[in-house]
C-alpha cells in the first residue's frame, strides 16, 4: 500500500485481532479467528470469502463484526484509491459522496494538521481513511458514527458516507478519529478507552459536554463504552460515557492545555526498563503513572477532580 515510513515505529499488536476488547470473545477453533486475522491485515476480500464459506454470522455470533467487515470490504471493492502521500491514503466511493475527492482531502488534511498542531504531534503514522458505503450503516450497526481501528500495519479511520453531506460534521468526526490515531500511537497502544475518548472528544472540538446522571470510576467507564449501543438504555449509557470522558478531557485541558494532553500520551512510553519492572510489581497502570508524571495526580484524583460539583 506504500504507507510505510522509515522512521515510524508501529506499536506492537500481538494477535490483537483476537482481543476480546476489540471484538468480544471468539471461541478458539472457530473460523472467526482466521477471519479476524485477515481483517487485522485488512485483507477484506479474503475475510469475506471465509465468512461466506463458513456460514454467515455463525448462528448470530459476531454479527456486528460481520457487518463492519462487510462495509469495509464493499468500500474496498467500489471505492477509488486516492491520496498518494506515503502516510495518508483514502478510499472514497466517488459517485456516492456529496463532496468531491479534493474536498474530502482538504478536510482530512485539515483535521490531521489541526490535531497535530494543537496537541504537538508531528509524527504521521501510516493511515488509511475509508469513507464507507452509505447503505452499510443502520441503527443497530456498531460504531455507526465512525471508528478508528488499529490494523496490524497501519491505522484505519472509517467514516460513514452520509458525513460527506456536511463538511463541518465531517471535519469534526475526522478530528475525533484522528485523536484516536494519535492516542494509540503516542501511547504505543497502552491508552485506556476512557482516555482515548477524552482525547478524541477534545480533539473534535465539540460543544460543551452534558451533565451525566452517574459519575463512573475508570474501569466502569471503560466497560460502559462496550455496552450494546443499538437501542434504548444501552445507547444512552454509551452516550453518557462519551460525555463523562469529554468532561475529564476538558478538565485535563484546563490544567495544561492541549499540549499537556499530548505530553500525557507521550508519558506512557518514556519509562526506563527498571521503571516498567517496578510498575509491574506494584501493579501500577500505565495511565496512573503517566498522569502522575505530567499532572502530579493519579487516575483516582483526576476522576474526583473532574467530577462536576453536583455529583
Ligand atoms: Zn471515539
Amino acid at each position: 500500500m506504500g504507507l510505510a515510513r522509515d522512521h515510524y515505529q508501529r506499536p506492537l499488536l500481538t494477535d490483537s485481532a483476537l482481543s476480546p476488547e476489540r471484538f468480544g470473545y471468539v471461541h478458539p477453533g472457530l473460523p472467526w479467528q482466521d477471519i479476524l486475522r485477515a481483517y487485522d491485515l485488512d485483507q477484506l476480500d479474503l475475510a469475506m470469502q471465509m465468512i461466506d464459506s463458513a456460514g454467515v454470522g455463525l448462528g448470530g455470533n459476531q454479527l456486528g463484526t460481520l457487518r463492519m467487515i462487510g462495509a469495509e470490504a464493499e468500500a474496498r471493492s467500489r471505492a477509488q484509491q486516492l491520496g498518494g502521500h506515503d502516510w495518508l491514503s483514502y478510499e472514497l466511493i466517488v459517485e456516492e459522496a456529496a463532496m468531491a475527492p479534493e474536498e474530502v482531502e482538504v478536510h482530512v488534511r485539515g483535521a490531521v494538521d489541526d490535531v497535530g498542531r494543537r496537541f504537538g504531534y508531528s509524527q504521521r503514522p501510516p493511515t488509511l481513511v475509508t469513507i464507507l458505503p452509505r447503505d452499510s450503516f443502520d441503527q443497530w450497526t456498531p460504531s455507526r458514527y465512525g471508528y478508528h481501528i488499529a490494523k496490524r500495519e497501519f491505522d484505519k479511520v472509517c467514516l460513514p458516507g452520509r458525513l460527506t453531506d456536511d463538511p463541518a460534521e465531517f471535519s469534526e468526526a475526522m478530528r475525533h478519529e484522528y485523536g484516536h490515531v494519535m492516542a494509540f500511537n503516542r501511547t504505543l497502544g497502552r491508552c485506556p478507552r476512557w482516555l482515548h475518548e477524552a482525547v478524541a472528544m477534545v480533539a473534535a472540538n465539540e460543544g460543551p459536554s452534558r451533565m451525566v446522571p452517574e459519575w463512573l470510576g475508570p474501569h466502569e467507564l471503560d466497560r460502559a463504552f462496550r455496552a450494546d449501543d443499538s437501542y434504548g438504555e444501552g445507547e444512552t449509557r454509551v452516550w453518557f460515557a462519551y460525555q463523562q470522558a469529554h468532561e475529564i478531557g476538558r478538565y485535563l485541558k484546563g490544567l495544561k492545555g492541549e499540549m499537556g494532553l499530548g505530553t500525557l500520551l507521550d508519558a506512557f512510553s518514556d519509562n526506563s526498563a527498571l521503571k516498567n519492572v517496578i510498575m509491574a510489581v506494584i501493579n501500577q497502570e500505565s495511565e496512573d503513572e503517566a498522569l502522575r508524571q505530567v499532572y502530579g495526580l493519579g487516575t483516582r484524583q483526576v476522576f474526583e477532580n473532574a467530577r462536576p460539583a453536583s455529583h
